[in-house]
């Protein structure tokens, strides 16, 4: 989304309302093991500080992951807090923030950087998720199967097998 910031821009303290509810397409451009829900709604405030304009809000999303032990689809939603700023491209050399040029700022870089930050680093549907057998892929939640894991060597077993002949 890209915000008209001409009527604060010059103005120090000034600020403005910005509510967004949409997709963000480029965000499928990154590689994450999850399929997001094109509902992106964020509601904040870009407020002009000596210079910087600082962009302050809530960022609410929803996404699909597979529980990392029996694949299951999870519909996960999270909401965190986006604090990010902008700085006019010809004064960003000695600032880390995000460039605007002109008197439009895109809100879309922040809140992607956002999102990807924020998932996490694996879905599991439940703390006591069984998992799937490992010898006929039976989900262990639905129902037992009779199948001895044990039959699946460990290949560092393997090797102390063979040092103890
Ligand atoms: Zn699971
Ligand atoms: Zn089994």
């Amino acid at each position: 989304m890209r915000v008209n910031v001409s009527d604060i821009v010059k103005t120090e303290g000034a600020g403005l309302d910005v509510d967004f509810l949409g997709d963000l397409p480029e965000l499928r451009e990154y590689d994450t093991s999850v399929e997001f829900k094109p509902s992106f709604k964020f509601a904040g405030r870009i407020v002009n500080l000596g210079g910087l304009l600082k962009l302050s809000g809530d960022l609410h999303f929803e996404f699909n992951a597979n529980c990392l032990r029996c694949l299951k689809q999870v519909d996960t939603v999270s909401d965190i807090q986006v604090e990010e700023n902008f700085v006019e491209v010809s004064k960003s050399d000695d600032v880390d923030a995000y460039t605007f040029e002109g008197n439009v700022v895109d809100i879309d870089k922040p809140l992607i950087d956002n999102i990807i930050l924020a998932l996490p680093m694996k879905t599991i549907c439940s703390d006591d998720c069984k998992g799937l057998c490992r010898v006929c892929g039976t989900d262990l939640n639905l129902k037992n199967c009779n199948c001895d894991e044990r039959e699946i060597v460990d290949p560092r077993m393997e090797i102390l097998k063979d040092y103890f002949k």
